[in-house]
């Protein structure tokens, strides 16, 4: 039964008759998902999601730590649940969430003391000097500011943390790759954020009851030159489809894994070329007991390195266990994926005694790896400096009545986001069904 139709406003829940079509759907993450649900909603009863991963869900991950408490390794919260479809699907599947609030903080000083975050009235002041200045990086926009406000040392790196909190950790990029753009852009939803205490991937799975989903199929070729379209997996299998949706992330796209027959159009390549992945990743860390402050959701540290290593999100007010999770953005997020976990437990741990002091080794270490993951390359995607919303319309464009994209990147409203590339995929199928036939 498609699970979105008591939610979606489609009416009823029974499918109508089959249309005779064949859609392929590349990947199995919520987009795909998403679509294949409503293609089934609009009575397509062929559709096959080829995926390359041993897994669904894409960059919705609840992995585990420990003796089975789930952790998030990719998307945690839902932001803004009123009218979020994501909320929606949760509620009529009775999964249940518990509130999330990001201003539920503190702030620890590079030597541990507590401090008060950046005055509200002076981050005015550098918000406006941003929005005049969309041509510039974020990074370029502090200098401005910094030299007439004549801020010292401590001062800037103060605000380089608040900074790097507001931005880097947000689009997963250096300030010197973002411009305000990115932050003006996309609509945020109401209600409060939320996350899942059981795990996001509960989401996935209701999505993917029922569907014929094939793993371990890495699609390395469409050839939509004729009058069907065929798919071809690094294995050599090929599937033949009337319409092919195409959900793999910007990065796949960006590093040219799937190779297109004939190429992909101008205005679609350029779009792709504009845009960029972010990094963000994240080192969980269990330990035997909470030494921190447990209700407490965030504990920020602004240390001698802005954005390393300054973020810890507290799981204990969801998981009533002792778990932190600990993200590093950007070029810095980058870099670290080159260490073991071992080595990343221990650049965690040295912070935390800097604000602690006295802290246990951890019972166990799981980390991320988003940028070398060959199937998405990447955290989510970002505007740097010099592209705009137009961008992500452009990759929403289907390219002729044969071949449709989806995804994340392909959602202009809500990019990088679960509930916009969750939208984006209704939107594909949409698309589809909108076809004359
Ligand atoms: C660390 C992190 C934190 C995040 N936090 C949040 C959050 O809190 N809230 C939020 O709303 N969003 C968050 N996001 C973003 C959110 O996870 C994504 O926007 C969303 O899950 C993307 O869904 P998608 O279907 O577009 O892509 P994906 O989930 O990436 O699905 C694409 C699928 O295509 C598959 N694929 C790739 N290449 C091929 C190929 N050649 N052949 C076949 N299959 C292929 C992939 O394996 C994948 O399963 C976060 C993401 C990350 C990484």
């Amino acid at each position: 039964m498609p699970v979105l139709a008591a939610c979606s406003g489609s009416g009823s829940t029974d499918a109508p008759a089959g249309t005779g079509e064949r859609i392929v759907i590349v990947g199995a993450g919520i987009a795909a998902l998403a679509a294949a649900d409503e293609l089934q909603i609009r009575g397509f009863d062929d559709v096959v999601l080829l995926e390359a991963r041993d897994r669904i869900g894409g960059r919705i991950w609840t992995s585990s730590i420990g003796d089975g408490i789930p952790i998030e390794l990719g998307a945690t919260w839902i932001h803004g649940i009123r009218g979020n479809p994501v909320h929606e699907i949760a509620e009529s599947n009775r999964i249940s969430t518990v509130e999330s609030d990001y201003d539920n903080a503190v702030l620890y000083d590079w030597d541990g003391q507590p401090i008060a975050p950046v005055e509200p009235g002076q981050w005015h002041e550098y918000m406006r000097l941003a929005h005049e200045r969309p041509d510039q990086s974020l990074r370029e926009v502090f200098e401005e500011f910094a030299a007439a406000n004549g801020l010292d040392d401590n001062a800037r790196r103060l605000w380089l943390h608040a900074l790097s909190s507001m931005f880097e950790h947000e689009f997963g990029a250096d300030l010197s790759d973002l411009s305000i753009m990115s932050y003006d852009g996309p609509s945020t939803l109401r209600g409060g954020d939320a996350v899942f205490a059981g795990g996001y991937s509960q989401i996935v799975v209701v999505l993917a009851e029922g569907r014929d989903i094939r793993l371990d199929h890495p699609v390395a070729q469409i050839d939509y030159a004729g009058p069907a379209v065929a798919v071809a997996t690094e294995s050599g299998d090929t599937f033949t489809a009337d319409r092919v949706i195409v959900t793999v992330p910007l990065g796949v796209l960006k590093a040219g894994s799937i190779s297109f027959t004939p190429a992909l159009p101008p205005h679609l390549q350029h779009a792709i070329d504009a845009l960029d992945m972010g990094i963000l990743n994240r080192t969980c860390l269990l330990f035997d007991d909470a030494f921190w402050d447990r209700g407490v959701e965030w504990i920020g540290y602004a240390g001698r390195y802005p954005g390393q290593w300054s973020e810890t999100l507290n799981l204990y007010p969801y998981l009533r266990q002792p778990v932190l999770a600990m993200f590093n953005p950007g070029s810095f997020g980058a870099e670290i994926e080159q260490h073991s976990d071992a080595e990343l437990a221990a650049r965690a741990v040295e912070t935390l005694r800097a604000v602690y002091g006295e802290v246990p080794e951890p019972r166990e270490v799981v980390s991320t790896r988003w940028g070398m993951d060959p199937w998405t390359r990447g955290s989510y995607s970002y505007l740097p400096v010099g592209a705009d919303f137009e961008t992500y319309r452009e990759m929403s464009r289907p390219v002729g009545e044969r071949l449709f994209f989806a995804g994340e990147a392909t959602h202009s409203r809500f990019p990088s986001t679960v509930h916009g590339a969750l939208l984006s995929g209704r939107r594909a199928a949409r698309q589809i069904t909108g076809l004359p036939r």
